[in-house]
């Protein structure tokens, strides 16, 4: 198994089918695969050798495409780097994973010069971006023209295919190491939903650095589907992309769902070509998908449940699984995965109890980069330890009810974040909303809400309690509420609830079960 085998398959039976739409440039597959020969020429010139990292910090573009299968195709390893990080944190994932060579397009360009001075081994910067090439930087479009073309090392297996690093929502990411195994194994059990196929038209507008981002990537090269990249995800620009090009897929987290569901444009927008809307990364309220459901009543919405450790996804909520007896779970394992909620001494717990969700299969990472300690705490017998409460049912559904670092205990019960959230999330007043504990002298933790407001609506704490006590028990309703302009989020677009509870806590000192 190696990264590049769907691409190879796609040029043998659909060369002249359109692979990328990015801006007014099409690709073929034919033309984008001696692209990717030519570049991966390029990369070994530049003295890239064997499993070396290439990083690449850039928004979306055909181009950041091309790099994704180039780089494997000249057996080094991939890095895409958060785009929301600042130098310093880039220039320590370069160091971290030892990256000589960084792609940037023209949005990051003018961090170049504050990434190398705090970066010990950054070498060459190669600019990937539009217009005029900054001095110091080699032009990509040169180098895939001046470069000859080389065979693909089709190297793969248990091989390093790539470094990415976790989302960062609840501490400094962490690189995970990823096989070209563990990532075609996730991309095999996503094709074998039937959800994909070769007219897929797939829109990529969740950053490529991420990986969900990559699995639908994947599964669309596989089956020679079609790519519609725009640079970020931003409401009109998707809205437009989707009904020019009648988009049939694409992966969104929800708060990207929320934004498009409640933009005025998505109503004057033909958005009925859109057949699966996939999602996940982050627990979504109801609330939210109903809005959802109702500004894309062609699409049918499928929920995957998974993390950069078992290379994206683990579990999946089918479109006929979106009933609402099921709504509320992220559905059973693919093909690929077998997960188990096992207790504190690693046994499984039985069905209905919530213990910690764990995860085998050939998908789990080899381990984090530069951290066996933190491995070693993670991955035990093969199984890896996601962190996250959840429960089983009889049938086999996972329902994830909070990370365990979200729990609040209260009084000595567990109150799961996501849960009071999503009550919350129902009043009509209430666009987003976080859920955090808080120091309480008799109770440990209480309850504090961090509400942002639909534009032109307010809401108190009184109407909150009332909302609020008639979904859920008494110990889950807030106990104090606050009300922001905005939260902070993460680069992938997720709530840092450790950045809310920064000010009322030191974080390390805060007791999780
Ligand atoms: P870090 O590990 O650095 O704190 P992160 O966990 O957010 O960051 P990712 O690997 O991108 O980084 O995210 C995986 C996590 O996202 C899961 O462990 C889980 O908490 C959450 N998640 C993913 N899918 C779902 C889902 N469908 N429902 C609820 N939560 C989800
Ligand atoms: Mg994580």
């Amino acid at each position: 198994m190696y990264l590049t085998q769907g691409l190879h398959r796609a040029v043998q039976q659909h060369p002249e089918r359109v692979m990328t739409i990015y801006r007014d440039r099409r690709r073929t597959y034919a033309e984008a695969a001696q692209r990717i020969a030519a570049l991966a020429g390029a990369l070994r010139g530049l003295g890239v050798g064997d499993d070396e990292p290439v990083a690449i910090l850039s928004l979306n573009s055909d181009r950041y495409s091309e790099f994704l299968l180039a780089v494997p195709w000249a057996n080094a390893v991939i890095n895409p780097v958060n785009i929301r990080w600042s130098p310093a944190e880039i220039a320590y994932s370069l160091t971290d994973s030892d990256s000589r060579v960084l792609f940037v397009d023209e949005a990051f360009a003018p961090m170049v010069a504050a990434i190398r001075e705090q970066s010990e081994c950054l070498r060459t910067v190669v600019y990937c971006g539009e217009g005029l090439v900054p001095e110091s930087m080699l032009d990509y479009e040169e180098l895939v023209a001046a470069s000859d073309p080389i065979p693909d090392a089709r190297r793969g297996g248990h091989a390093v295919a790539g470094v990415f690093y976790t989302g960062g929502t609840t501490g400094f990411p962490k690189g995970v190491l990823l096989s070209h195994a563990n990532l075609q194994t996730s991309i095999l059990g996503g094709l074998a939903t039937g959800l994909f196929d070769k007219d897929s038209r797939i829109l990529h507008a969740t950053p490529m650095f991420h990986l969900a981002d990559h699995f639908l990537w994947a599964c669309g090269v596989s089956l020679g589907g079609t790519h519609v990249i725009v640079p970020a995800f931003d409401p009109p620009a998707v809205l437009a992309a989707i009904q020019e090009h009648r988009v049939t897929e694409t992966v969104l987290i929800p708060i990207m769902i929320q934004l498009l569901a409640d933009h005025p444009a998505a109503a004057e927008h033909d958005l009925s070509s859109m057949r699966h809307l996939f999602y996940g990364g982050a627990p979504i309220s109801r609330a939210v998908l109903d809005r959802a459901v109702a500004a894309f009543p062609h699409a049918r919405f499928v929920q995957a449940y998974g993390m950069t450790e078992v290379a994206a996804i683990a579990t999946m909520l089918t479109p006929g699984d979106h009933t609402d007896t099921l709504l509320g779970t992220a559905g059973r394992a693919l093909p690929h995965s077998e997960v188990r909620i096992v207790d504190a001494e690693d046994l499984e717990v039985p069905r209905g109890t919530v213990g910690e969700i764990v995860v085998c299969g050939g998908h789990v990472m080899l381990g984090y980069l530069n951290k066996p300690e933190e491995t070693a705490a993670v991955l035990r017998d093969g199984w890896m330890h996601t962190g996250d409460g959840g429960f089983m049912d009889d049938a086999g559904y996972v329902h994830v009810v909070d990370r365990l670092k979200d729990m609040i205990i209260t009084g000595g019960e567990n109150v799961y974040s996501a849960e009071v959230e999503n009550a919350i999330s129902a009043h009509p007043a209430v666009a987003l909303c976080a859920v955090i504990g808080i120091p309480d002298p008799t109770w440990g933790e209480r309850v504090h809400a961090v509400i942002v407001c639909r534009a032109g609506r307010t809401v108190t704490f009184e109407e909150i309690r009332e909302h609020t006590k008639a979904l859920i028990a008494g110990y889950k309703v807030p106990r104090s509420i606050e009300i922001t302009e905005s939260l902070p989020l993460s680069g992938a677009g997720k709530i840092l609830k450790r950045a809310l509870r920064k000010q009322f806590w030191n974080e390390s000192e805060r007791q999780v079960s």
